[in-house]
């Protein structure tokens, strides 16, 4: 067995899924239907099923899926969008790509999202949209977010990349995450909670029109074969991916169950350590743990991460730099300073979390730890 510690190991979930996944993907090369075709139409329907939500689009990826439910909206070139400073370029990328304005807001410290509070003040009469990200596995706190939309008239765009498969209690129901707003995006990048074996994105949504028009766009703007109606783009989910998808779809609560095991021994170990923040749990989301992000308060941070990656410990920083002062977003930095974005950026610190950790890998991370704090 191989001792070196990842971030994320992938093959261990691989090798014990191996006979279904292996059987669905010759499935397909049986077949030669590679584009489209059954193998896709099966995973969109099994996850709308999933999620409870009328219509699953597949795309390419998770920011051609940000993208496309954008063009999706209609908007005109500088028009607002609020986004989040805290959080993957892609969310912000894609709206300074269609020509509108990415208006960066300041997150919470304990969850790291965005709060309706936040999203009201930014509210100017160019806002046409907000995209609350669900950052490292619970959703944003969703129901004032869509009051505050719904009174301004402007869109919402779920980023779910790191939250599929979390529930959101709202109105005495627990809707999945990316299917409260209008539309909800997701990514199935190897490393997500539900990760293909290359790219692959969805677009949800419950809106017949926007569901039809963003199938057009994704596919060359095409209303019929040969017939263009709009500038579109190119985005397809693969038939290989969509097979491979199908079979983790089914295990994907197990996934989330293994996740928060491991993020639960996290927090247990971690309790004690008085500069230390454990996650800070949702009361209305539940958690997947797409990242095990601790706070570290004492100003070591980094020092911290060397000590473990000294110790062939991995641990990332998502995300070390506000997007504000990113050098592609300087157009768009007139807000120099949200102080819990830059708060949060010096102090986060991510840790091994994966469906297949076992406890003595993890004991060596809590060890790791510790013995920076002994
Ligand atoms: C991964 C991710 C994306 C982009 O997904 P890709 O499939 O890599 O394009 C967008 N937003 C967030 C928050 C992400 O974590």
């Amino acid at each position: 067995m191989n001792d070196k510690i990842q971030m994320v190991d992938l093959r261990s979930q691989y090798m014990r899924l191996k006979e279904e996944i292996d059987t669905a993907m010759q499935a397909v090369l049986d077949s030669a239907w590679y584009i489209k075709g059954p193998a896709v139409a099966s995973f969109e329907t099994h996850l709308a099923g999933y999620l409870d939500v009328e219509h699953v689009i597949g795309c390419a990826n998770g920011t051609d899926a940000l993208q496309i439910a954008l063009m999706a909206l209609g908007l005109e070139p500088g028009d607002e969008v609020i986004v989040p400073a805290f959080t993957y370029v892609a969310t912000a990328e894609v709206i300074a790509l269609l020509h509108l304005k990415p208006v960066m807001v300041d997150v919470r410290p304990d969850t790291f999202d965005l709060t309706a509070e936040v999203v009201e003040a930014a509210i100017t009469p160019r806002t046409k949209a907000v995209v609350p990200v669900h950052l490292f596995g619970q959703t944003a706190d969703m129901a004032p977010i869509m009051d505050v939309a719904r009174k301004h008239g402007i869109f919402v765009i779920e980023d779910n990349a790191q939250a599929i498969g979390a529930r959101y209690e709202m109105a005495g129901s627990r809707l999945a995450a990316g299917t409260i707003g209008d539309i909800g995006t997701t990514s199935f990048f190897p490393a997500k909670n539900l990760g293909c074996f290359g790219d692959g994105g969805a677009i949800f949504t419950r809106e017949e029109g926007l569901a039809a028009r963003i199938r057009m766009i994704a596919n060359h703007g095409q209303s019929k074969r040969y017939y263009h109606d709009e500038i579109g783009v190119n985005s397809r989910l693969d038939a290989l991916q969509a097979a491979i998808l199908d079979v983790k779809l089914k295990h994907l609560d197990d996934f989330a169950a293994r996740r928060r095991k491991v993020a639960d021994t996290y927090d247990a170990a971690f309790s004690k350590l008085e500069t230390v923040q454990t996650p800070v749990r949702s009361l209305k989301s539940d958690h997947v743990f797409h990242q095990y992000t601790l706070r570290i308060k004492d100003g070591r941070r980094d020092a911290l991460k060397a000590h473990l990656n000294a110790q062939g410990i991995p641990a990332n920083i998502y995300y070390p730099v506000p997007l504000y002062k990113q050098k592609a977003f300087a157009p768009f930095s007139e807000v120099k300073h949200l102080p819990v974005t830059e708060m949060l950026c010096k102090e986060v610190l991510s840790l091994p979390i994966y469906t297949e950790m076992r406890p003595e890998i993890q004991e060596r991370i809590i060890q790791g730890v510790r013995s920076f704090y002994e």
